[in-house]
């Protein structure tokens, strides 16, 4: 059997998109499942679109997601010659003819068509110029193009596609189309087919918005004498409106580098991407890499779009609901010692990182990160929601601020009381601290709960989280000590 080669042949003309994303990732696990190879190829010919800030955006895009090839990058632009060849193979063998056409006369026609409810398209004008009549028009200076001769058949055209089934085009329906440019450069059409002949791509998985493409490609590739790859045509992504996803009307959100810059985990991003638009024919939604290299293929893609749900207004939810909760499943569960390779890596963003971390701290580290992890959405969360465990500049939510600690004025005696007590104990643990705790709550002949719940917000910041006595000797006595002793900066003076 030939190696399969797939390809995912990205137009540097914006940042990675999710549609862009999910279509790599497709092609990726294809090549890993069929053993083949996966070959990234920048198409950029469209120069006044392409920038270089784009191809970087592509490029870390997919490394941040674990999407690596085996061939590449290409660049289309340096294979020009390899697509002026093929035009010009076409133009020689007479599947390909030089249209004088200009703009205004293809006008007109197209106003009268519309006019007529007649099928738009080149009306085949230039189709049977004699060798004469275009030696005398290029002697003349007349600017051309080049078409492709769509071979005029009262018949079908038809191809298998992997997702979709049987496609059926007829001849008639396809106009002869446009592979070279008046300035010379040959059209998108032409240089993805003769990129995927020389490539030896055989297999193109890619949108259905380039299906009307492919119909032309087919003729192209029989053209070019080369044998046909397969075709899988994916579902678009759509937004919750119904609307196609781009970069033009959603912004960022669905841009690959917002959920990099929001603490989103790699693989989890891959698993959410994945299930817009493919899913495995159960109720599994959670994969490791080999699990879905091993469930994944083509004829499971759905046939009809799927949608990327966001919520652009809900903080806390800014993204498809779907998005973060497989981003907390993984958060709360994978292997502590990899959660913490990627906390690290935003501690040194933001400037919380500390070496011992990583040596006598070590098992603290681990450790505090098993504690707090469970509540947590994104890996910003550690140096936001959990930053109190790590720093001294934390901030308290106004919430808990009002409702546990303003509310008690008395607490700016009882805290330091409670300090001065935890500061006596021999031995500070879990159940050491929240005896004391009760006792004090007893002889004050309050709830242990104003206590606890007032040393949450100011020890923590936060309204809720793990159990405050695991909190507290996660934290330390000294720095609690101390923080529980600033009470009275929370109230005004
Ligand atoms: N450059 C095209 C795009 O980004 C490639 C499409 C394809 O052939 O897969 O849409």
């Amino acid at each position: 059997m030939t190696e399969t080669r797939l390809r995912f042949p990205p137009s540097p003309t914006g940042y990675l998109h999710i549609g862009g994303a999910r279509t790599a990732l497709y092609n990726w696990l294809y090549a890993k499942k069929t053993g083949g190879k996966l070959i990234l190829r920048i198409e950029d010919t469209d120069a006044e679109r392409s920038t270089d800030e784009s191809i970087t955006g592509i490029i870390e895009g997919l490394e941040w997601l674990g999407i690596d090839y085996d061939e590449g990058p290409y660049f289309q632009t340096d294979f020009t010659s390899d697509h002026k060849a093929g035009a010009q193979k076409l133009l020689d063998e007479k599947k390909a003819y030089k249209c004088f056409c200009t703009k205004e006369e293809l006008d007109a026609k197209r106003e009268t068509a519309l006019a007529n409810k007649q099928q738009l398209g080149y009306d085949g004008t230039c189709r049977n110029l004699t060798d004469e009549q275009v030696a005398e028009k290029e002697a003349a200076g007349l600017p051309y193009v080049v078409r492709f001769k769509t071979p005029k058949k009262d018949e079908i055209l038809q191809y298998d596609d992997k997702i979709l089934g049987p496609i059926r085009v007829h001849y008639k329906e396809i106009d002869d189309f446009v592979i070279v440019r008046s300035n010379g450069m040959p059209l998108y059409l032409l240089c993805n087919v003769v990129d995927d002949i020389r490539d030896r791509i055989t297999h193109i998985i890619r949108g259905q918005d380039h299906m009307t493409n492919t119909t032309r490609q087919i003729l192209l590739y029989e053209a070019l004498g080369a044998p046909l790859p397969v075709f899988a045509h994916m579902p678009l992504t759509l937004d919750a409106k119904k609307a196609k996803i781009s970069k033009r009307s959603h912004g960022e959100i669905v841009a690959v580098q917002f959920y990099r810059d929001h603490g989103f985990i790699p693989w989890a991003f891959n698993n959410f991407l994945v299930l817009l638009g493919w899913s495995p024919g159960n109720d599994q939604e959670i994969f490791s890499k080999e699990e879905l290299i091993e469930a994944f293929s083509l004829e499971k893609i759905n046939k009809s779009s799927s949608v990327f749900n966001f919520k652009k207004d809900d903080p806390k939810f800014f993204t498809d609901p779907k998005a973060i909760s497989i981003n907390e499943h993984y958060l709360r569960t994978m292997k502590i010692e990899e959660l913490a390779e990627m906390v690290k890596a935003e501690f040194i963003q933001e400037g919380l990182w500390k070496d011992e971390y990583e040596n006598e701290r070590k098992a603290w580290f681990l450790d505090t990160l098993n504690l707090i992890r469970d509540r947590f959405h994104t890996l910003k969360d550690f140096a936001t929601m959990g930053r109190a465990y790590f720093a001294d500049d934390f901030e308290v939510d106004e919430k808990p601020l009002k409702k546990n600690v303003l509310k008690f004025e008395e607490l700016k005696t009882w805290l330091p009381m409670l300090a001065d007590r935890y500061e006596a104990l021999e031995d500070f643990n879990i159940e050491t601290a929240e005896e004391t705790a009760r006792v004090l709550a007893d002889e004050l002949e309050i709830k242990p709960g104003v206590l606890i719940n007032s040393m949450r917000t100011i020890v923590t910041g936060q309204l809720a989280g793990p159990s405050m006595f695991d909190i507290l000797v996660t934290i330390g006595r000294d720095k609690v000590v101390e923080r529980l002793r600033k009470i009275n900066e929370f109230y005004p003076a």
